[in-house]
């Protein structure tokens, strides 16, 4: 971890200073190997979303694919936006879904504190280097006075903008201020004449900020600095050479050339991504459906899956049909990965294809064994935690495989085959109720199946066929009170492929427990009616 007073030296020993007008102009901190460093930067304020797991992957996947460095770091300045526990769930989260930094707050690292409410010491030396520099100044306006601004533009139809008063301050006035002690913060100068920066994914660009907004506080009266200046600050120590972010923060970017400028830094390359958006061209939002990784986690999505949808949505590959559903390892993802791929339009989001993304997921690691150990591994504690204390719950691990092959077909999710649909593949369904004239008929089916050879759905099928033709039964009849035997519900698999499933002891037992309480309760009317005949031949006697 390097102090500040030690950042200084080293950027001393290796820098060289160019000087224009008084101010350093460029000052190139040498890259060793020339390696690159991306950061992903989210600030804790809620759930890692779609939007943000994107830039994460993106830069991580750019990392990758230069052999250079993927740094993780919590922009926690704004202390009024804070969320308790946003931090670890976003490390939680990158890690879950296979994204793992090479330095971030837990992992540290050469450049650490990774956190910026442990950095302030860095910010404030920046901060004065600034004033100094004459690329920023101490603002005295009190709240009162900017809502009065506010106010007075609303009125006037036009976009709420500090009018730079305290830019005009003489030295005199500014240090009688700061004598006072009255609250102050400090604002950059925004320069006139906007200068056009290369964005790696837009091209040229020219966004002239003096003429959309005033001069922007960079360091607020608590202590703490805000967005830009940390941001421009971190970069440039932590020695990010690509700065890759979402869209919504390319008009600040001519902001942050204007620090670095000041500052006499050379800035990194900027690369902004395409806003995300629903299908419709609306907003991706929680108005969609939640798209919080942390919901998809519970909700069963395989975090490959994910990432995969991710880039299916977000751009950057090739794709010879743009509708292929993809299941590849983060390393062909980043072998894959071009940035000069991504487009400038956005990017449409069917969260619908979520689901191709998962079932192909799943196919691939049900085709490789260690992979599918590890799933077989998990499923059986979930079913196990599911219906634990259930009656005859069945868990043999060949039972468990054949079952999740088997649900390939009909399932997008491995939860779901956990669920209250496929609940009869691991406990007994409650006893179904027949009647008489139906309990001969089980009894034939019960015979037919424990004389059926082949236990498979053809022979299967056949045996039921034949017993409803004997018995002079509709088949449907048969197929239809077989399947709440076997499911307790009335939709479900065909029988002969529900059966084959089940296997021939889970299936013989299931008949002869619906047998047995029919019986049972045949008994128990007899008893009772013999109770009744001798109660009243009691009264008789009499
Ligand atoms: N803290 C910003 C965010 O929450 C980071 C933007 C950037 O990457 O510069 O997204």
């Amino acid at each position: 971890m390097l102090g500040s007073q030690q950042i200084y030296q080293t950027l001393f020993k290796r820098s060289l200073i160019f000087t224009f007008m008084g101010l350093p102009t460029c000052v190139r901190l040498a890259h060793t190997e020339n390696e690159v460093r991306v950061r992903f930067a989210p600030s804790p304020t809620g759930f890692l979303h779609l939007g943000g797991l994107r830039t994460a992957l993106y830069n991580f996947l750019f990392a990758k694919s230069k052999g250079g460095t993927f740094i993780l770091r919590i922009e926690d300045t704004d202390q009024t936006r804070l969320v308790e526990g946003a931090m670890e769930q976003l490390q939680e989260d990158l890690e879950w879904a296979g994204i793992i930094p090479d330095e971030s707050p837990l992992k540290g690292g050469k450049f650490g504190p990774y956190q910026q409410s442990k950095r302030l010491d860095l910010y404030k030396t920046a901060v004065e280097q600034l004033i100094q520099n004459g690329a920023a100044y101490h603002c005295f306006c009190t709240e009162h006075r900017l809502e009065l601004l506010r106010k007075d533009a609303l009125r006037r139809r036009q976009t709420p903008r500090y009018d730079n008063r305290c830019r005009h301050l003489s030295k005199e006035e500014v240090e009688d201020k700061l004598k006072s002690g009255g609250q102050q913060c400090v604002r950059l100068k925004l320069v006139p004449g906007c200068e056009t920066y290369h964005d790696l994914v837009y091209g040229n660009i020219t966004h002239d900020v003096v003429a959309c907004e005033g001069d922007p506080v960079i360091f607020k009266s608590d202590g703490f600095p805000t967005y830009h200046l940390a941001n421009v600050v971190d970069d440039h120590y932590m020695r990010i050479t690509h700065v890759m972010r979402g869209v919504e923060w390319q008009s600040s970017t001519p902001k942050h050339l204007m620090l670095y400028k000041g500052l006499g830094w050379e800035p990194p390359e900027f690369a902004h991504l395409p806003l995300l958006m629903n299908a419709d061209g609306t907003k991706l939002s929680k108005r969609q459906g939640d798209i919080t990784v942390k919901h998809y986690r519970s909700d069963d999505v395989l975090p490959q899956a994910l990432v995969n949808f991710v880039t299916f949505s977000g751009g950057g590959f090739h794709r010879d049909n743009s509708d292929q559903v993809r299941s590849l390892s983060t390393d062909q993802l980043a072998a894959e990965f071009d940035l000069g791929l991504v487009g400038v339009a956005s990017c449409r989001v069917s969260l619908e294809r979520l689901d191709d993304f998962n079932k192909a997921e799943l196919a691939r690691q049900m085709a490789n064994e260690t992979e599918m150990a590890a799933l077989v591994k998990q499923f059986r504690s979930k079913v196990a935690e599911t219906y634990k204390d259930q009656l005859e719950l069945d868990l043999n691990e060949d039972y468990v495989r054949s079952v999740m092959q088997w649900s390939l077909q009909r399932i997008t999710r491995l939860g779901q085959l956990a669920g209250p649909n496929f609940s009869y593949l691991w406990v007994r369904p409650p006893v179904t109720n027949i009647s008489e004239q139906q309990a001969e008929w089980v009894s034939a089916v019960y015979e037919h199946l424990q004389a059926t050879d082949d236990f498979t759905q053809k022979p299967l099928s056949d045996s039921l066929r034949v017993v409803a033709k004997q018995s002079k039964v509709k088949v449907m009849e048969v197929m239809h009170l077989m399947r709440m035997i076997l499911c307790g519900r009335k939709e479900g698999p065909a029988v002969g492929e529900m059966l084959e499933m089940l296997g021939r002891e889970t299936s013989l037992n299931r008949i002869q427990a619906t047998l047995n309480s029919h019986q049972q309760s045949n008994t128990e009317k007899t008893s009772s009616q013999s109770a009744v005949v001798l109660q009243s031949m009691n009264l008789l006697m009499l």
